[in-house]
Order: structure tokens, then C-alpha cells, then sequence
């Protein structure tokens, strides 16, 4: 794919805002923090979101720089770039989403068969099925190559029997794309990749109450379910290589600003309204106040960082294992950010519900508690450090962790 520069690229920049003005429902305009809630919700899209999504899903700029064979954008990346910043100019936010988008899709164009791939990708670029990962078991979680869930080859097809945990939205999603055992006498050469779907008899969800208040993952039990052999992706008992680069783009798409509630650059601002301001405006607390600037100069160096590292990027075979690195730096300015919240806050920031608090201030306690799970999901902090000692320090393996 050919990277413009120059005027080609001041070309499609006027392309693209003239698309976005006359696409970009009017009504959605000046607020896009609402517009990133809505991007995040599992709930049905609805009105003039549903509208944008459609419109989006049909260019295939949900998923700019995805060949447009299969329905992407076909951009190159100094023009998503461009579509990127034409898209903030305005306060528009992505409506294509989803696990589809940030982990099945990218692994499925390296990994999958053209039959595949025509398959499932269009509807990933419309973001029309949603998709869920069945990857952690009772068993295997950081040890995730221990996993139990059979697969038995029956000529036609793979019999599926088994449970996995941690199913994040698997009771919103249509498909799920799976780590099976189609070979009991190896580890990690005994796992295959598959994908099913999740409306069927023998799927069994059932939701799992987190202790910010919500249920955004759930147990998935699978009896007897019968998954096409045209449903493997990459090949059979070569899961586990193709596990690892999914985890990469998982991986990937954590090393922005989440977690915290509070907006990074708010903090200061908002902490003064609890703490007070010294006679020349400050924070009064000082100490509180050195915490709260060494968090934002964290967070715009990772920023910067992250910036660096996709630019670095450009050109190679997509994210590496320093995604580890992002994830474990990102996820700590988070959980920081949300206790120097708490911490100002004072007894308002214990508040869970009633109306002795403000929105905010229940909402950063849930924040909090949730933020809590970002050194958890998609690998723990610890198994992060052995990545990253192993794969990118070069250090002797003394570890099986994924
Ligand atoms: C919010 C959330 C969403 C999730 N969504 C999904 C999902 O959609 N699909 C999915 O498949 N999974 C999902 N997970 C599961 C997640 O990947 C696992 O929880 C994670 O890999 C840890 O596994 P575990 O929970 O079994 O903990 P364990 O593996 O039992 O780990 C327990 C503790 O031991 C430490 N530990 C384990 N092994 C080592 C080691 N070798 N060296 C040092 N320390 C070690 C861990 O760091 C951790 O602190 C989700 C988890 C959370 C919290």
C-alpha cells in the first residue's frame, strides 16, 4: 500500500472533512465524551449513533487502513492519520469497535484462509457481529497453555466440551473465537484455534457480578458443540502461535489513557475544589500536589511514548512484545490516577451510592474498583514482566507464561 506525502495527502484531507461535515450527524456534535461511552456500551446502537455507525461501516473507516477487499478502508497510514485528526477536529469518535476490530480481525487477515477471511471480516468492518474471546479456564489463566476445553476431531467437524471464565461480553456476543485442546499428550503444541458461534444449544453464559457493580464478563460453558472444521484458523495444533499474536493486538489497544475516571488533565483542577488553592492559586496540599504533576508528566510521556513506538512500528509486521511494556506502564498511571482521586476526595470518595455524593464522586470509586482489573485482563502485570524479561530483555526462559 502506497503512503502518500505532499498534496495527495492535503487532497484527501479535503475529501475527508467534506464526507465527515455531511456525515457526521449534526445532533452528535459537542460532546464526545458521551460519544465515547456510546462507542463503549454493549448496548444496541440506537438513533443518530446507529445511523453514524452505518455510514461508518459502509466506507470502512472504523477500521481505516483494513484492505478494502474485504470492506476496510484500504488508507494508507499517513491517511488515517489524517482521518484521525479531521475526526477529533469535529468531535467525532469511532463507532466500529469491539473485540472483533481490536483482536479477531488483525489476527484473522495474518492467520486466516481467504475463505475466511471474506467470511467474517466484512462483518467485523460493520461491526454488525460481536464478537467474544474464549481463551482463560478455570485452570489456565496466566498458565493459559494449561487449558482443558476438548476438541475431538470427527471427521467433518470438532466436538467442543469444556468451560472458560472471564468471557468479557460474552453475553452479548454472537461469536466467539476460542482456544481448544485438539491434542491431549502435548502443551502448548496441543492447542488450536477456533471460532463458533454463541447462539446455539450447548453455550451456556452465565454473567459474573464484579465488584464495581457490574457483570461485563461471564462463565461460558460449552457441552457438545459442534464447530465446522472450516472454523479453524491457522493450523490445527498451531494454536498457540496464533493465540500469542492475538494477545498482541489485545495488548495493543491498552496502552492508551484508561482507567481512573477522572480525566488526567483534570485531576489538579478538580483536587483543588476538595483541597483548597495556597495564596498564589496552587493546590495548598504540596506534597499532593508533586504527586498529581509526576502523574501527568507520566501520562504525557507514555503518551509520547506510545506515539513513538507506533511510528517506530510503521513499516513492520504490526505490535511486538512491547505491548507488554505499554500495558504494564499504562495500567499503573491509571491505578495511580485513580487513588490520588480517591485519596483527595477524603471520605467523598467512599461513597457507593445515595445522595450524600456527587456523580462524580461515585463514579470514581467505581472507577477505582474496576481500574483494578487493568492489571489483570489480558495478562497480569506479572506475566507482562516475564514477557518482557524473556522476549525483549532476552533473559533465560524459566516460565510457560503466555
Ligand atoms: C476484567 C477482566 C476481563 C477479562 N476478560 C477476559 C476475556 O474476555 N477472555 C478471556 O479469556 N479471559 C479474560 N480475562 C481473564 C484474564 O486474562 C486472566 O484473569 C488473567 O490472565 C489472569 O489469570 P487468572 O485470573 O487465572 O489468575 P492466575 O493465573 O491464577 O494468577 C494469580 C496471580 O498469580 C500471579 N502469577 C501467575 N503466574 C505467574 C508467574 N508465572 N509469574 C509471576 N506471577 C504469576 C498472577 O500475576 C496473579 O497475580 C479477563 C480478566 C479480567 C479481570
Amino acid at each position: 500500500m502506497a503512503d502518500f506525502g505532499g498534496s495527495d495527502l492535503e487532497a484527501f484531507r479535503a475529501d475527508a472533512r467534506t464526507w465527515l461535515e455531511d456525515n457526521f450527524p449534526k445532533s452528535l456534535r459537542g460532546d464526545p465524551e458521551t460519544l465515547q461511552a456510546l462507542a463503549m456500551s454493549p448496548a444496541e446502537a440506537t438513533g443518530d449513533w446507529a445511523v453514524w455507525k452505518e455510514r461508518m461501516g459502509a466506507r470502512g473507516w472504523g477500521v481505516p487502513t483494513w484492505p478494502a477487499a474485504y470492506g476496510g478502508g484500504g488508507l494508507a497510514p499517513s491517511e488515517a492519520r489524517v482521518l484521525q485528526q479531521e475526526m477529533a477536529a469535529i468531535g467525532a469518535v469511532n463507532p466500529i469497535g469491539g473485540m472483533g476490530v481490536g483482536m479477531f480481525g488483525p489476527t484473522l487477515l495474518e492467520y486466516g484462509t481467504e475463505e475466511q477471511k471474506q467470511k467474517w471480516i466484512p462483518d467485523i468492518v460493520t461491526a454488525k457481529i460481536r464478537w467474544c474471546q474464549g481463551f482463560s479456564e478455570p485452570g489456565a489463566g496466566s498458565d493459559l497453555a494449561s487449558l482443558q476445553t476438548r476438541a475431538e476431531d470427527k471427521g467433518d467437524h470438532f466436538l467442543v466440551n469444556g468451560s472458560k471464565i472471564w468471557t468479557s461480553g460474552a453475553q452479548y456476543a454472537d461469536m466467539i473465537f476460542c482456544l481448544v485442546r485438539t491434542d491431549t499428550t502435548k502443551k502448548h503444541e496441543g492447542i488450536s484455534f477456533v471460532v463458533f458461534e454463541m447462539h446455539q444449544p450447548g453455550v451456556e453464559v452465565r454473567p459474573i457480578l464484579l465488584i464495581a457493580g457490574n457483570s461485563p464478563f461471564c462463565e461460558t460453558f460449552i457441552t457438545d458443540v459442534k464447530v465446522p472444521k472450516e472454523n479453524l484458523i491457522g493450523p490445527l495444533n498451531g494454536g498457540w502461535s496464533v493465540a500469542k499474536r492475538l494477545l498482541q493486538h489485545e495488548r495493543s489497544g491498552m496502552n492508551g489513557s484508561r482507567g481512573g475516571g477522572v480525566k488526567p488533565d483534570a485531576l489538579g483542577v478538580i483536587a483543588k475544589k476538595y483541597v483548597g488553592a495556597d495564596d498564589q492559586g496552587r493546590l495548598a496540599d504540596s506534597d499532593l500536589r508533586t504527586r498529581i504533576v509526576m502523574n501527568e508528566i507520566d501520562q504525557k510521556a507514555l503518551q509520547l511514548t506510545v506515539r513513538r513506538a507506533a511510528l517506530e512500528a510503521k513499516g513492520n509486521s504490526g505490535p511486538s512484545a512491547a505491548t507488554s511494556i505499554m500495558k504494564n506502564a499504562n495500567m499503573k498511571v491509571a491505578q495511580d490516577r485513580a487513588e490520588l482521586t480517591l485519596e483527595f476526595m477524603g471520605h467523598q470518595g467512599l461513597g457507593w451510592s445515595g445522595d450524600g455524593f456527587s456523580d462524580e464522586e461515585r463514579a470514581a470509586v467505581r472507577s477505582w474498583l474496576s481500574g483494578k482489573a487493568g492489571s489483570i485482563y489480558g495478562g497480569s502485570n506479572e506475566v507482562q514482566n516475564n514477557i518482557i524479561s524473556k522476549r525483549i530483555l532476552g533473559l533465560p526462559d524459566l516460565t510457560q507464561s503466555h
